[in-house]
């Protein structure tokens, strides 16, 4: 049942703005989801308790943070707009879970603040709604991050929730797929349109899910030889991999004879193209070529 004091209510975010002189900032991809049933699925995908600790990125004026503070233990949020930071205060008033971070989620010390608002506790969520302009690099900020970060519901663009949870031989698989998988079992959840947001953005939004492995999906000598060498085998997508790889390390015989045994020996014909690779393949191959090096 939606509560009528919900924050993402039509009525009462614009009563919000209206109050707090809000003007939206397009270059801060600020689209404020206005729709409580939505964010009620969000919250449900993410199957919060008592016990997670969530850490949220651009609580905008709350409409999401409010659902994490009534089901979950703690909640952190980070939100670069010193403007939003007064009506935060306002709208989180009946929260004592939540604590606002006025800061950038990439240049902040999440680590840190984490550990100041969690404690020692681990098993740490991220429930976000992105903001579409730098969706990639934070993605890979808390991917690449020493948090235990366990699972992450994040809402962006559907074109980039669909590269980030793509199979191989598909249009949408890349290194970006490579890199999420690498770390986290993905799967799209829902998707959302466009109406649900004030501004509307130009396009619809996906749900994502990732739960993070035990262990990376492949076991790899050095992550970033690997993480290069799929990105390499993108460079020209519609080229084979065999010149993809020339491009990057060189055509000198030694380079060719390096490429040929390592390739021969991960079991890879070199006329296939990067995308028709799996991750397991392109970790044996990286494996291949540093033995080989
Ligand atoms: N959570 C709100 C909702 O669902 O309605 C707002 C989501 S809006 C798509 C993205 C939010 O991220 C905005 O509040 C924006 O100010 C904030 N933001 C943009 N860049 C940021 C950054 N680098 N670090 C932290 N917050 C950021």
């Amino acid at each position: 049942m939606t509560d009528y004091k919900d924050i993402a209510t039509p009525n009462r975010t614009r009563e919000i703005l209206k109050k707090h002189g809000f003007s939206f900032k397009k270059s801060l991809g600020q689209n404020f989801l206005t729709n409580p049933g939505i964010l009620g699925e969000i919250a449900e995908t993410a199957e919060l308790t008592k016990d997670d600790n969530v850490i949220e990125i651009g609580p905008g004026i709350g409409a999401l943070t409010e659902h994490l503070a009534r089901d979950a233990g703690k909640v952190l949020a980070f939100e670069i707009d010193q403007r939003l930071i007064p009506v935060l205060e306002d709208t989180l008033s009946p929260y004592e879970n939540v604590t606002v971070i006025n800061e950038d989620i990439l240049e902040a010390d999440i680590v840190s603040e984490s550990e100041k608002v969690f404690g020692e506790a681990k098993d740490i969520k991220v429930v976000a709604n992105l903001p579409y302009y730098i969706t990639t690099p934070i993605m890979i900020h808390l991917l690449m991050s020493p948090l235990d970060i366990k699972t992450m519901v994040v809402m962006m663009q559907k074109e980039v929730a669909d590269r980030m949870s793509a199979k191989p031989s598909t249009k949408a698989y890349g290194s970006l797929s490579i890199a999420v998988q690498y770390y986290m079992e993905a799967s799209l959840a829902f998707i959302v349109p466009r109406t649900a947001f004030v501004p509307q953005p130009n396009v619809d939004s996906a749900i994502i899910k990732l739960e993070k492995r035990d262990t990376p999906l492949v076991d790899v000598i050095d992550e970033e030889f690997f993480f290069d060498l799929t990105r390499s085998a993108f460079q020209q997508r519609r080229k084979t991999l065999w010149n993809n790889l020339l491009n990057r390390f060189g055509k000198s015989d030694e380079v060719k004879e390096w490429l040929e045994v390592s390739l021969q020996e991960a079991n890879i014909d070199p006329k296939r193209r990067g995308e028709s690779l799996s991750i397991e393949e392109f970790g044996a191959l990286a494996n291949a070529l540093i033995k080989n090096k």
